[in-house]
């Protein structure tokens, strides 16, 4: 326990300190009370005291044996002038005996003290009457021992002294220093009370100054300082706080500084996570949508398959899938540019968009192969219903800039529960479907049927084979000898595709070549045939087989691209043969796909020297004249023409007419597929050119053909010598 408790927590020093002053200062005032007291009662015992020792003294005297009543009487006279003062001598009847002042002798005073003190002996002091004018006056009175032979009523004498003078110039002076002390105490008091105030102010205003500055660092104001006025406890505490706000302000500054540097890399880090999470969400929409048109692609698509599946299965909610396929989308592709194309795509992607209902999904397969997913399909009527509307929004012409197009597309349909089960059987029937319309006419529809399922399953299984073949470039060349009738000599070859392929057997160019022609592989498959046949007549033309005319078969697709004449130039440049040495075989058809686009390339290849053969002429609707508006060299009667020339009259006739029609247009002809002796009389009767056929050679694998020349030249130059 603490010596002094802290009786007042709550009050504060300022109280406290005053409170305590003001004790002190009333405990010095009572003490200055009391000492006023103590001597105005002490001048009282003085003069009491005084006046009693010269009231006894006197008494002694007087009570001296012998003396007589004159005597005594001088003695007080002498007292009188002595001491100035009212003594006298009461007898024991009271009267006045002796005095110091004579006046009053025999005078009676009787006071009920002076009895007393007579009886008992003992001396009193009272206030009673004064001997000369009966007011209150101090006196003392001694009583005088009773003489021996005293007899009576009354008792012995007594001196009684009258000391008021005494009495009151003492009590003046103890009044006056009485004044005085009271004067002191109270200048004291108000000094002290000064001097308090003056304490508590100095010791209590620094404490305010630090308890607000301490409040002010506490509330963060951590530049706040203390004014140190004193190097004493306070001095020195308000130089502790002080140093402790500059601390605690250099620290909030750190702090602040940490704080601002933390932020500033959370900033960086919000910001990295943005970016981050930018590029997850760019990546994520990558990974699921078209970059080109922004349609789900095929990954997306095929989650949202699998769910159409699944809620078909559970709540038997039939779905369709609308395979969609622009027809001659490759074409628009390499005439316009890719730049066209791309728009064009777009473009069909927005106008599928709108025609759907929200519910239904459209995705960009790739290519120009798009899907649809039409949810909640009411039977085939419905199905029918959204392949018109497809079909008539790809329909409508296209503004793409430059160009306005008409486009049409194939759309090929399979139904949940009808025609499969599994997304990807659903999907692969829809191809199907579309092919299926696609061969039906160009802006067509098709639901799937198995019955031309087989064939579309072997039609996919060739494409896939055949675009493996080429890659690794199992495909060759075989050369069929051309005789020219004049000379008898073999001038040139026809080069035919030939696919040996392990598990198919030597695949024939009439199964490959329509899937390659479908597909678009055509395009690169006859551009490796065209540099193979060039390679390969430089070759023997090395190998001194000169002057050999080689023709390369060119299909509708092929003679479609637009970088055809680009590839012929480069293949002739890079293989070093001469053009005059190439010869093309396009189909009537294939020139009238585009007659104006294919009149410009037909000129830009002759310009290079490159011969323009008809193939298969009478196959096709085109008549002679037209065709003659082309510069085209030399026309291939069809071989079907030929293979009947014994046996039908009519293809007689219309051979003869050709080759008629021919000369007189001043075209090269030749015969294909000539197998007989009778053929060959007839042809050449008739003034053919060439002839073509199994009679003279099948195609050949290049080194027999080789032989084959060298065999005939060698006979030739036998036959001349
Ligand atoms: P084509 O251009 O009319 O070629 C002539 C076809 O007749 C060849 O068939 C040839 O082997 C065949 N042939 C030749 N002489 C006779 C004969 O005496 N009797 C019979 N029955 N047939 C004969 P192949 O090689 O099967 O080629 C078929 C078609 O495939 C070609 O018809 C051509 O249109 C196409 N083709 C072949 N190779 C190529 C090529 O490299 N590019 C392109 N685009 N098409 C090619
Ligand atoms: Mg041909
Ligand atoms: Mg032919």
């Amino acid at each position: 326990m603490s010596l002094f408790p802290n009786l007042f927590p709550e009050m504060s020093i300022r109280l406290k300190l005053l409170g305590a002053f003001l004790v002190m200062l009333a405990g010095f005032v009572v003490l200055a009370g009391a000492a006023v007291v103590l001597q105005l009662v002490g001048a009282q015992r003085a003069a009491l005291q005084e006046a009693q020792h010269v009231a006894l003294a006197v008494a002694r005297m007087s009570d001296q044996p012998g003396p007589a009543q004159r005597d005594r009487q001088s003695y007080f006279d002498s007292l009188g002038v002595l001491f100035d003062r009212d003594i006298f001598l009461v007898d024991g009847r009271g009267t006045v005996v002796a005095a110091t002042d004579r006046r009053v002798i025999g005078r009676p005073y009787e006071v009920p003290e002076i009895a007393q003190a007579v009886a008992d002996g003992q001396p009193r002091d009272f206030i009673g009457p004064d001997v000369f004018d009966g007011a209150p006056a101090h006196q003392v009175v001694v009583p005088l021992p009773a003489p021996e032979d005293a007899a009576g009523d009354h008792g012995g004498d007594a001196v009684v002294f009258e000391y008021t003078q005494v009495y009151d110039t003492l009590m003046a002076e103890a009044k006056q220093a009485a004044v005085l002390t009271v004067v002191a105490t109270l200048i004291l008091a108000v000094l002290g009370w000064i001097m308090a105030f003056r304490v508590t102010h100095a010791l209590v205003r620094p404490l305010a100054e630090l308890e607000g500055t301490v409040a002010l660092v506490a509330a963060g104001n951590h530049g706040a300082r203390l004014r140190v006025r004193s190097n004493d406890e306070i001095g020195r505490l308000a130089s502790a706080v002080n140093r402790m706000a500059a601390d605690l302000q250099r620290q909030h500054d750190a702090l602040q500084e940490r704080n601002a540097a933390l932020a500033r890399s959370n900033a960086l880090l919000q910001e990295g996570i943005a970016r981050q999470q930018e590029a997850a969400e760019r990546i994520q929409h990558l990974a699921y949508n078209d970059s080109l048109t922004d349609l789900p692609n095929r990954n997306q698509f095929g989650a949202m398959l699998a769910t159409a599946v699944a809620r078909a299965a559970h709540q038997r909610h039939p779905f369709g899938l609308f395979f969609l396929d622009l027809d001659r989308f490759k074409q628009i592709n390499d005439t316009l540019g890719h730049g066209a194309g791309d728009a064009l795509l777009q473009e069909v992607a927005r106008r599928l968009r709108h025609t759907l209902r929200e519910g239904d999904a459209v995705a960009r397969l790739g290519g120009d192969e798009f899907v649809v997913l039409v949810d909640e399909l009411r039977g085939d009527r419905h199905a029918e219903a959204v392949a018109l509307k497809i079909l008539q929004a790809v329909a409508r012409p296209f503004a793409i800039p430059g160009h306005e197009l008409r486009v049409s597309a194939s759309v090929g349909i399979s139904r949940y529960g009808r025609d499969g089960h599994d997304g990807s059987t659903l999907m692969k029937r829809a191809d199907i479907a579309m092919y299926q319309a696609k061969a039906a006419g160009k802006s067509n529809f098709a639901f799937y049927s198995s019955a031309h399922d087989d064939n579309s399953i072997a039609r996919l299984q060739l494409e896939s084979r055949l675009r493996c073949a080429l890659e690794r470039q199992e495909l060759e060349l075989h050369y069929q000898p051309k005789l020219d009738l004049r000379s008898g000599r073999i001038k040139g070859m026809e080069a035919l595709l030939r696919w040996p392929n392990p598990e198919l057997g030597m695949v024939a160019p009439q199964q490959f070549i329509p899937v390659a022609e479908e597909t678009g592989l055509i395009v690169p498959l006859g551009k490796w045939a065209l540099r193979q046949a060039c390679l390969q007549n430089m070759a023997w033309l090395a190998q001194g087989l000169a002057g050999l005319t080689v023709a390369v078969n060119l299909s509708p697709r092929q003679f479609g691209d637009a970088d055809l004449l680009a590839d012929i130039v480069s293949i002739l440049h890079e293989t070093g043969m001469d053009g005059r040495l190439l010869e093309l075989e396009i189909t009537e058809s294939a020139i009238m796909q585009d007659a104006e686009a294919g009149r410009r390339l037909l000129r830009s290849l002759k310009s290079l020297g490159v011969r323009i053969a008809i193939d298969d002429f009478g196959t096709g609707y085109s008549s002679l004249s037209t065709l003659k508006q082309f510069p085209i060299d030399t026309l291939k009667i069809d071989r079907s023409f030929i293979a009947d020339l014994a046996c039908d009259p009519e293809d007689r006739g219309l051979t003869e007419a050709i080759i008629q029609m021919a000369r007189t247009l001043k075209l090269h002809l030749v015969a294909e597929g000539v197998e007989q002796e009778a053929q060959k009389t007839f042809l050449c009767e008739r003034g053919c050119d060439e002839l073509q056929g199994y009679l003279f050679s099948r195609p050949l694998p290049a080194a027999e053909f080789a032989a084959f020349v060298q065999r005939q030249r060698g006979i030739d130059r036998l036959a001349a010598v």
